[in-house]
């Protein structure tokens, strides 16, 4: 059967049936939604929406991310600005105060944010001052402002994790960025087990997970519907979706931003 028009409704009718009956949606049936045209997706997303409804309600989270530390990076992620391999127009910059990271999650609160993310570039938290810091930046957001205080790090020790965590951290963002076949052509200096392993700690510790990927790199529809699956195995409970916007010095500075509809089609699949 050729995918579209009357075989493409009846196959979002199908899945929706089963999802809102709580049957999971089948790699297969999800792979073949991947080829819904213009016409389909706006029925597709409607029904994503009526599933969203369904399981998590009208709830929105907003979340407030600071870059605290920029540039510089030892990792060569082609689709990243602020990788050491390459030249770009990114800012470069060691890590903020503790006192800027308290003020800015206090601004980002009053702004109506209910969660606040210190972000930094590097391989992981591998300067112990840095380190010491962010925890206290963590404790400090914890007890002076009522927003849920999220990091991404890199990798990080299992001790650093145990310290986040009695410091009052909520999520711990780690994505895994691509499929596993399609990982490697984006990044040689470290490995695709390697940012699984790390996903799959944060749990362990009590830290809710955060792990989403990239959409735009060039790579191919099963990618997205594999890396979805690994997502969904991993059992994060925050799913990132980041789309991206070509940097201009990356090796990735030129390739085609996708199109708004094909976005959506995405998110809807995922959903
Ligand atoms: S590890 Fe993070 S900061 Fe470093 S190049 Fe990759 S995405 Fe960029």
């Amino acid at each position: 059967m050729v995918p579209g028009g009357v075989f493409m409704f009846n196959l979002i009718l199908k899945v929706r049936e089963e999802i809102l009956n709580e049957k999971p949606i089948s790699y297969e049936d999800a792979l073949m939604l991947t080829k819904a045209t213009a016409v389909e997706i706006p029925y597709l997303a409607a029904t994503a929406n009526e599933v969203r409804q369904k399981f998590v309600g009208g709830h929105i989270e907003s979340c407030a991310l600071s870059n605290i530390k920029s540039g510089n990076c030892s990792e060569d992620c082609k689709f990243c600005a602020q990788s050491g391999h390459y030249k770009t127009d990114s800012p470069v910059y060691s890590q903020i105060s503790v006192e800027d990271m308290v003020s800015q999650a206090k601004s980002a609160e009053a702004m109506g944010a209910t969660e606040f993310c210190l972000v930094s570039s590097g391989w992981g938290a591998t300067h112990e001052k840095d380190f010491t810091a962010i925890l206290e930046a963590v404790r400090r957001i914890k007890a002076e402002t009522g927003i849920f205080v999220d990091c991404s790090l890199g990798f990080l020790t299992g001790e650093q994790m145990q310290q986040l965590k009695e410091a009052g951290l909520y999520r711990n963002n780690h994505n895994l960025e691509a499929s596993k076949d399609y990982f490697e052509k984006v990044c040689t200096t470290h490995t695709y087990a390697q940012r699984l392993k790390h996903a799959q700690m944060t749990r362990h510790y009590g830290i809710h997970p955060c792990t989403g990927g990239i959409f735009g790199m060039g790579e191919s529809p099963k990618d997205r519907i594999d890396l979805a699956f690994e997502l969904k195995k991993l059992g994060a409970d925050c799913v990132p979706l980041n789309i991206l916007n070509p940097r201009r010095g990356t090796p990735l500075g030129d390739v085609e931003m996708l199109k708004p509809l094909e976005i959506i089609k995405y998110i809807a699949i995922y959903r």
